[in-house]
């Protein structure tokens, strides 16, 4: 699904990542870890397009396609969905108004037409009582005055709308408190299936005790310097990160 060779990117002429080798098949859920600037939110913004993000050298496919050439919208439509892409707080417009904008745009760029009132209901229907969300969340304008768990709750239901095939969770917010971290646990658990892919980023060991891995990986001075399973995050969780350092020195 996803192939990331040798990938190497610059943001205002300073290199980030260095040589980063990623491959993520369907069905399978990737952890990124790693200490803090070593560039887990560069990789995340670099596979979804953003533009401030330079690619120096390697490559990135996604489902047989090069995105090199994409920009994010592009990416998007191809089912790359990145959290916090669309934080915007927009007074007027909402939860449920924003996410039908974003289903029929993405229609449109396939050549397909709007998707009919009562399907669109429908689907919200089935979506927010899967994830638990009431009716008068959809009706509040977007991200205007959200907690954190709202705010979380409100990039959930987005993927779950948008049914990406790759969706990228940059959990950079130091403030997850366990209200916020369990409406991503069970959102992941109920979004991820054979058909798609979910990578997400962490410094907390504790959020992969709600959403288990199939591999972990700790990026460290813009490369990928270690793979495991979820033991390697409990390993990391007791141990911090000092020993990949010194491992990396000594290799
Ligand atoms: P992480 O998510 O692992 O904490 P980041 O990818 O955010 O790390 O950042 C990696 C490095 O790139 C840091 O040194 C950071 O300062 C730098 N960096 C990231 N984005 C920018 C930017 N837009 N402008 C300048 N430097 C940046
Ligand atoms: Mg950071
Ligand atoms: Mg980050």
């Amino acid at each position: 699904m996803l192939k990331i060779s040798n990938l190497h990117a610059s943001v205002n002429d300073k290199a980030i990542l260095k040589g980063i080798n990623l491959e993520v098949k369907p069905g399978e859920v990737h952890a990124i870890m790693g200490p803090n600037g070593s560039g887990k939110s560069t990789l995340a913004s670099v596979i979804a397009g953003k533009e401030e993000y330079e690619v120096t050298e390697g490559s990135i496919s996604f489902g047989g396609d090069i995105l090199d050439e994409m920009d994010a919208e592009e990416r998007a439509h191809k089912g790359i969905f990145l959290s916090f892409q669309y934080p915007i707080e927009i007074p007027g417009v909402s939860v449920t108004n924003f996410i039908k904008t974003a289903i029929n745009e993405t229609r449109k760029a396939k050549g397909l037409d709007n998707m009919p009132a009562k399907e669109m209901l429908k689907m919200i229907r089935e979506k927010s009582e899967m994830l638990a969300i009431d009716r008068k969340f959809l009706s509040r304008s977007l991200n205007e005055g959200f907690s954190g768990g709202e705010k979380k709750r409100n990039e959930i239901f987005q993927m779950a709308m948008l049914e990406p095939k790759l969706a990228i969770l940059d959990e950079t917010d130091s403030g997850l408190d366990i209200d916020a971290l369990r409406i991503v646990a069970d959102g992941v658990n109920k979004f991820k299936s054979k058909d798609n892919a979910v990578i997400v980023i962490t410094h907390y060991q504790r959020l992969l005790d709600h959403i288990v891995p199939d591999f972990v990986h700790v990026i460290h001075n813009g490369r990928i310097v270690k793979t495991g399973t979820k033991e390697l995050a409990y390993e990391l969780e007791e141990k911090g990160y000092d020993w990949i350092k010194e491992e990396e020195a000594n290799a």
